[in-house]
């Protein structure tokens, strides 16, 4: 079923969260077992993130270095077929511009579409790591809103390379993300809002926010994303914090800022255990909040390690 439609058809707010792939060589069912006490609470949909090619050296005996594409977290369609297939839940793959040429995209949209998927979140991906600048792939999408417009083609039978329309239609409910803080490359929050519109305008039906831990500046994003007229529903994305190496690594990866008030008690903290509970409090107290304030779900980060998750949704669902 598409989320817009658990969405309007939910008597209370719903849960969902997002997992990660497995490394390579690593087990999907480890996986799977790990997310699987999260189902008590119901979840209708679990989001699967995708993670694009990175580029290492192989140093060769001859001493010449060779750039060599390898993609550390493979195996999407799979996982989203697992999920479904286990858990009897929908599976909402992420998609990503970065790394794909547009037929590729298509090839993945077809093959999603035969195991059953029915939602996607449409993304633009970062750069490798290697690379300090987005560039999309020859024949490929330079931002998420020509993703969307892509997508809800097919939607309408429209496939590439094909003259007509054409009788199979897929039928994806798109998501896209939204920024309370900002995306970093944005000049702007009102250019960066001016963007996300245009995601909407192409079709997309709800947006999914980036972590943050100040509801204030969510509030504040809903209150201008509605100013600008879009009406779809927008779901917070939270993370707890549950390691010390967090409190630097996630304003300097996701462009954030973590509040005094949750600064002074993880400064406190003397080991990850402390760090976890604050964590935990924290994301529970902002859970409550936003739920008083009428979302219509609650969405958790989980980098595929439920136990933090589990003590939250205790708490709230
Ligand atoms: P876009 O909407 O394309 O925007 C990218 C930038 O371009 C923004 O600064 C925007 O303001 C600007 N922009 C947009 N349109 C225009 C235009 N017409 N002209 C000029 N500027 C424009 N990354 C992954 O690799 N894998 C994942 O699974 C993943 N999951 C995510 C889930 C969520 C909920 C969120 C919030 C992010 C996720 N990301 C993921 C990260 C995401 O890929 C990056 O934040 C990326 O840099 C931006 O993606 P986007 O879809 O918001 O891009």
């Amino acid at each position: 079923m598409k989320i817009v439609d658990y969405i309007h058809q939910a008597k209370k707010p719903l849960f969902s969260f997002e997992i990660l792939p497995p490394l390579k060589g690593q087990s999907l069912n480890e996986l799977l077992d790990g997310i699987s006490p999260l189902m008590e609470f119901k979840p209708p949909f679990v989001d699967v993130t995708y993670h694009r090619e990175e580029f290492i050296y192989k140093k060769h005996p001859n001493g010449l270095l060779e750039k060599v594409s390898t993609k550390k977290r493979p195996g999407t369609v799979g996982i989203c077929a697992a999920i479904i297939s286990r858990f009897q839940v929908d599976a909402c793959p992420h998609l990503l511009c970065g790394g794909f040429t547009k037929e590729e995209t298509e090839n993945a949209l077809i093959d999603l579409s035969f195991i059953g998927v029915q939602n996607v979140l449409a993304l633009r991906g970062d750069a490798p790591k290697s690379e300090n600048k987005f560039t999309p792939e020859e024949n490929g999408h330079s931002y998420t809103k020509d993703l969307v417009k892509q997508i809800i083609g097919m939607n309408h039978g429209r496939y590439l390379n094909e003259e007509t329309e054409s009788g199979f239609h897929t039928d994806f409910c798109v998501g896209v993300a939204g920024y309370p803080e900002k995306h970093f490359e944005a000049p702007s929050m009102k250019f960066d809002l001016k963007y996300l519109k245009e995601k909407i305008d192409a079709g997309a039906e709800y947006i999914v926010t980036q972590m943050f831990f100040d509801n204030r500046k969510f509030f504040e994003f809903v209150r201008k994303v509605r100013e600008m007229g879009i009406e779809v529903p927008i779901i917070p994305g939270l993370k707890p914090i549950t390691t010390l190496s967090q409190i630097t690594m996630l304003p300097r990866t996701f462009f954030l800022d973590l509040p005094d008030d949750l600064m002074d008690e993880l400064e406190k903290c003397k080991n990850n255990a402390d760090v976890k509970a604050v964590g935990i409090e924290w994301a529970i107290h902002q859970s409550k909040e936003l739920l008083d304030n009428g979302v219509p779900c609650l969405h958790y980060y989980t980098m595929s390690k439920a136990d933090a998750t589990y003590k939250i949704a205790k708490e709230i669902f």
